[in-house]
């Protein structure tokens, strides 16, 4: 009988299939292995979801974009019904555990939100989830469009999204503040701090003056606190975009540097799917 306590696990920990197995009271981590745990007589739901399984092995069409994760439900339809069961009423507390890459441990993304379902016969079916967990943001941008494009019939509400939204849009609003902007323009110039970009030099002066994103690189989130002169840098929008792109691999302003330079002397550059670590 397995016994299982969420509260004592940590947002944004990784655990190895095993551990938990050990932690639950399961005899063999196989228990964990069907993608939905459903604990006997719990009012809860754990997925563990696996992006990229081994070649050779059934493959999953599992996307985690934004806080949203779009999965696909077991071969057999055996899964279906359990989940279904969400859709309208909350019936489970449901958790998610992710992981990019088979045969890694899984990181703890807490709390889902079933949002909608493609229910198939001749093939898996697909279920999306709301993640409630800020930190698990995979691409900021794709949170935004969530929330712009939050449809009513969602059975997540606007406030749950708008908590997990609530320091993106703190972060994203100081940087689309006009007088924020003028001030480090003027500071900081309108060349990209990170790969040297000039909309100016590039598309002419007469259309490209004065156009440069600002990316914040501050720490605290209080609009008092706010030290321009440190805080914003003047970055160009294909670098912005790649700063608010991965959450989880965090790419600091300094290591999006080294890749630039890296990347632009490299003719090979498809070949190169080197991990951050490994390059620097
Ligand atoms: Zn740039
Ligand atoms: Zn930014």
């Amino acid at each position: 009988m397995a016994n299982i306590d969420m509260s004592i696990l940590e947002l944004n920990h990784t655990y190895t299939a095993k551990e938990l197995a050990a932690m639950w009271g399961y005899k063999s981590h196989h228990a964990l292995s069907k993608g939905v745990l459903h604990p006997k007589d719990s009012d809860i739901l754990i997925l563990f979801v696996t992006r990229d399984r081994l070649p050779g092995t059934t493959q999953f069409k599992n996307e985690l974009r934004g806080n949203v994760i779009k999965i696909e439900g077991a071969d057999k339809h055996g899964t279906d019904k359990l989940l279904l069961d969400n859709v309208e009423s909350q019936k489970h507390r449901i958790f998610l555990f992710y992981r990019e890459q088979q045969l890694t441990p899984f990181t703890f993304l807490g709390k889902v939100h079933l949002i909608h379902s493609w229910i198939y016969t001749d093939k898996a079916s697909e279920f999306e989830f709301f993640i409630e967990n800020f930190e698990s943001i995979e691409d900021d941008m794709a949170l935004i469009d969530y929330i712009v494009h939050y449809d009513e019939n969602s059975s997540v509400s606007l406030n749950v999204m708008c908590q997990s939204a609530k320091h993106l849009t703190y972060h994203l609003r100081c940087e689309r503040d006009i007088s924020n902007r003028e001030y480090v323009m003027n500071q900081k110039g309108t060349s990209c701090a990170v790969c040297g970009f000039n909309f100016a030099k590039s598309y002419g002066y007469d259309v490209g003056k004065d156009l440069i994103d600002i990316h914040y690189v501050g720490e605290h989130g209080d609009e008092q606190m706010l030290d321009f002169d440190a805080d914003f840098i003047p970055v160009c929008f294909n670098c912005h975009r790649m700063l608010h792109r991965k959450r989880s691999h965090n790419i600091s302003v300094a290591d999006l540097k080294k890749r630039a330079t890296y990347y632009m002397e490299e003719p090979d550059y498809e070949q190169l799917t080197l991990p951050l670590d490994l390059l620097f």
